[in-house]
């Protein structure tokens, strides 16, 4: 039986990306080497970093005043190198999920945070709309997608100052106006690769803000001068993401992820919508195309769910032990098909309990 993988990450990668990643690990191209046991400063890996790191611009239509670097320590490094090297004196943040949390946490450390808008209240159901980011912020930090709750933000803010979002969990599923973004992060696992690297696309004259003494490990100056090999970077995930954002490129960019992601969000959110057992959890205006959150009316039926889905090879679809309930990640290795599988599991689980 075909397995469907819902999990919100580590998650789904294209198969074929997962075979040329099995054939790189034993032997790449032939060499007689892995790539795993060969020098990250030898021709072969050197070629993979620099179209890894050329990539993400192509397809999001940037040109050379961008660069891109690949760091270690998760999208929860960047927390804290975003304000370690640009928080100079107050900043802006918007509070709309835990990982948005852990941002402003972090940022505390090195100057003044101001929240300019939170949903914490409402449990993270919505995007707040309505705050205020005035021109001496140092810049604006946003969440586009907040994996936990299956909120994401349709709307790229419009602000005077520099924009800096985290996109752990939507990069590459959709087109965006990516000239308006200074610096945006995402941690692999999701639409990417596998866990291990984080992509950091940064404007390079965002570069000139930094005054702070900064690390050189935390230092996004460092790894861009250094082409993204101030230390051994790590190689089997951009190898991963290389290949991952071909595979992208070679299904219609990002204009076809966009078209892919659409039609199983709609297939799912329009089935949840009807008069069913089952109880959406984000605002329709601000729901995820990636992460799709939703409890049962009568939540002592959980269990029976996850068991039912099961039994047509439906994997991590149990809700974050924050929210309760059910989380389908619909990132964009996920086809159709498993979407309608589940479909069809809450159809006849909910002819059953209804
Ligand atoms: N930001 C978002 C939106 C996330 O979904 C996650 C993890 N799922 C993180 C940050 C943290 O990422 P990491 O575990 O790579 O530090």
């Amino acid at each position: 039986m075909k397995t469907h993988n819902f999990s919100a990450g580590p998650a789904i990668l294209p198969r074929t990306v997962l075979e040329k990643g099995a054939q790189a690990v034993l032997d790449y191209n032939g060499s007689g080497l892995s790539l795993i046991e060969q020098s990250h400063r030898g021709k072969t890996f050197i070629g993979i970093m620099d179209e890894a790191r050329q990539l993400p611009l192509d397809l999001l239509g940037l040109d050379d005043s961008y660069t891109t670097i690949y760091l270690q320590g998760g999208a929860s490094m960047q927390f804290l190198m975003v304000a370690y090297n640009f928080l100079n004196t107050k900043a802006a943040y918007l509070d709309t999920g835990v990982w948005a949390a852990k941002a402003i946490k972090e940022a505390k450390l090195f100057g003044q945070v101001d929240v300019v808008g939170s949903s914490k209240e409402t449990k993270y159901d919505h995007i707040p709309t309505d705050y205020i980011v005035s021109d001496d912020h140092d810049y604006l930090h946003i969440t586009t997608n907040n994996t936990i709750y299956g909120t994401e933000m349709h709307h790229t803010p419009k602000v005077n100052v520099p924009l800096i979002a985290d996109m752990s969990s939507d990069i590459f599923s959709r087109p965006i106006d990516a000239a308006k973004y200074d610096l945006i992060y995402a941690g692999a696992q999701k639409n990417l690769g596998p866990a291990g690297a984080t992509l950091v696309i940064l404007k390079k004259s965002l570069l000139d803000r930094v005054t702070r003494q900064v690390p050189s490990m935390l230092s996004y100056k460092v790894h861009v001068d250094k082409e993204s090999m101030f230390n051994t970077p790590p190689v089997f995930a951009v190898y991963i993401c290389m290949e991952t954002m071909k595979w992208i490129q070679d299904n219609g960019g990002l204009a076809g992820m966009d078209q892919r992601n659409a039609a199983k969000a709609d297939l799912l959110y329009n089935y949840l919508d009807e008069d069913n057992i089952y109880t959406p959890l984000a605002h329709k205006d601000h729901r995820s195309r990636m992460n799709v959150t939703w409890v049962l009316k009568d939540s002592s039926l959980d269990a029976a769910l996850i068991e039912a889905a099961a039994a047509e090879g439906i994997s991590g679809i149990k809700g974050h032990r924050d929210l309760g309930g059910f989380r389908a990640s619909l990132y964009n290795a996920l086809e159709l098909e498993s979407v309608q599988v589940l479909v069809d599991v809450l159809k006849a689980f909910n002819a059953k309990h209804g």
